[in-house]
């Protein structure tokens, strides 16, 4: 009965996918878990005493819609010595969706065509369509390489903006400085807006990070330390780009979320600059192990980045070949056709215990001989 309540904009996108895996994953008891999105290490010790410190030292109100001073100033500063002072403005969001969400209010207009990568992170899609927007899907299979002259095929005169995440999610792919630069040249030529969600920037296990932000000062870029220093639900994050954009983004923060939590903002702080060498490393060896565990039973590009591998279903229906899974091993993997319009691939979450992950390379390798036998 609720139905007639709904808007037009409510009804534009679904979360089903998603939902169904974990419906079918409710009932059991010891799962295999390779489907979590977020660091499975804590939040350093430091940001979580300086978060405890800012509650009781009653830092509870508000901050500035911008963010708390202490924590803008240091990012600014960052900023300044990546970018130069004065190129860059920068301001603390509600994480990285938060940011993405504000962005594209400011920018996107019903009946605009936005450029995805497909596979795409699922709320480029769905924030997209919530705003009337088309989504423009740019296919990066097999090896999730992205093709700037597939880009130039795909502009047209509503095209208003392109999506850009590397390391990406789900796929784990991370562009070369020459495709970062190549993909930028091609917007700017053409008078498209260009968003950098570099979330997993830290994340690069073979080479390293290249934003398009080198490129151009118009790039828009999002970024936060949920997945840097495992706090995720913290909802810290912080934008940068022009100043005239970042002052529109700012309006509908002040009309929304208002300010990034305030404790959080200020335990933040204490985090930046903490050593997670060690972490990353460890990083680099799940995603060996999930490659080199899977290589020879899947089709499986080597992730470069992020913490998700993307291998190709034994069977054309991946999302079948997720619920085998669930069902008669107990793991836990997401379909493709979440983040993508194709289901032919599955998302392998690697941030997990090296434990989980070598039952879950064992299972993977199981369930695709078994599906091979049936072949
Ligand atoms: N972008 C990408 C590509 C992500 O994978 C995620 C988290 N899954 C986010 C943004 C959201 O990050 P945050 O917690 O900072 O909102």
């Amino acid at each position: 009965m609720y139905e007639s309540w709904f808007s037009d904009r409510a009804k534009r996108f679904d979360a089903s996918g998603i939902r169904k895996v974990f419906d079918l994953a409710a009932n059991l008891e010891h799962p295999v878990n390779l489907s979590i999105g977020q660091p499975d290490f804590d939040t350093p010790k430091i940001a979580r005493e300086a978060a405890m410190e800012a509650i009781s030292g009653r830092r509870n109100g508000y901050t500035p819609t911008q963010g708390a001073a202490e924590l803008r100033g240091v990012v600014q500063k960052q900023i300044d010595a990546e970018y130069g002072e004065g190129v860059r403005e920068a301001f603390i969001t509600s994480g990285t969706s938060g940011g993405l969400l504000l962005a594209l209010m400011a920018l996107v207009n019903p009946g605009d065509e936005v450029i995805l990568f497909d596979p795409f992170f699922v709320m480029y899609d769905a924030l997209v369509r919530m705003l009337g927007a088309k989504p423009v899907y740019i296919s990066t299979y097999p090896d999730f390489k992205i093709d700037v002259n597939k880009v130039a095929d795909a502009i047209t005169d509503k095209t208003k903006l392109l999506i850009f995440n590397s390391p990406a999610n789900p796929t784990g792919f991370v562009a070369s400085e020459q495709e970062v630069r190549d993909l930028t040249q091609l917007v700017t030529e053409k008078g498209i807006v260009m968003i950098s969600d570099e979330i997993y920037r830290f994340f690069c296990y073979d080479g390293t990070f290249c934003s398009p932000a080198k490129f151009s000062k118009d790039v828009i870029v999002l970024d936060g330390y949920s997945k840097c220093y495992g706090m995720p639900g913290w909802r810290v994050g912080f934008a940068h780009g022009p100043h005239e954009v970042m002052q529109q983004m700012l309006k509908f923060q002040q009309y929304s979320f208002v300010c990034a939590p305030s404790v959080l903002q200020l335990g933040a702080i204490a985090a930046i600059g903490t050593d997670m060498t060690d972490i990353f490393n460890a990083y680099r060896h799940k995603r060996d192990m999930i490659y080199d565990g899977l290589k020879d039973y899947y089709e499986i590009p080597k992730s470069g980045g992020a913490f998700y591998a993307f291998p190709k279903a034994p069977i054309p229906s991946a999302t079948d070949f997720v619920t085998k899974l669930i069902q008669e091993y107990q793991l836990l993997v997401i379909p493709g056709n979440v983040f993508s319009s194709r289901d032919t691939n599955f998302r392998i979450s690697f941030a997990a215990s090296d434990e989980t992950i070598e039952k879950g390379v064992e299972i993977l390798r199981k369930a695709a001989q078994a599906c091979r036998g049936n072949l």
